[in-house]
C-alpha cells in the first residue's frame, strides 16, 4: 500500500464505528455504525446509502490501511477514491483512529 498517496486523500474524522468480535478463528465486524442521521452527511451518496457501510460491509478488513490495538469498538476515519455515485468503481479506505502515525498527521494537518 501506498500511504502517502492514500494520506493526501481527503480524510473524514466523523466517529464511525466498527464493533468487532472474535469467533473462534477470526475477527469478525458485527456491526458498522454510522454517526450520520442526515442524508446529506458525506458519507451518504444521493441514495442516502453510507458509502462507509457500504464498503466495509462487502470488503471488511481489505479496507484498513493502518494498525492499532485490539478493541471491541473501533472508531475509524475513511477516505474515498473515486466517485460516490458509482461505488462499484471506487475505492475506500478506512484508518483506525488509535493509529499512531496516522494519528499524528492528523493532529499536524488540524487547521
Ligand atoms: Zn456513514
Amino acid at each position: 500500500m501506498n500511504q502517502k498517496n492514500e494520506i493526501d486523500q481527503v480524510w473524514h474524522n466523523d466517529k464511525h464505528l466498527l464493533r468487532l468480535r472474535i469467533n473462534k478463528a477470526d475477527l469478525e465486524i458485527y456491526e458498522i455504525f454510522c454517526p450520520s442521521l442526515d442524508d446529506s452527511a458525506e458519507c451518504k451518496n444521493s441514495h442516502g446509502d453510507c458509502m462507509v457501510q457500504w464498503f466495509i460491509s462487502r470488503f471488511g478488513m481489505d479496507c484498513n490501511g493502518g494498525v492499532c490495538g485490539a478493541e471491541e469498538d473501533l472508531q475509524i476515519c475513511w477516505t474515498l477514491m473515486g466517485d460516490k455515485e458509482n461505488l462499484e468503481s471506487s475505492q475506500l479506505w478506512f484508518m483506525p483512529f488509535k493509529d499512531e502515525v496516522f494519528q499524528a498527521w492528523l493532529v499536524s494537518n488540524e487547521p
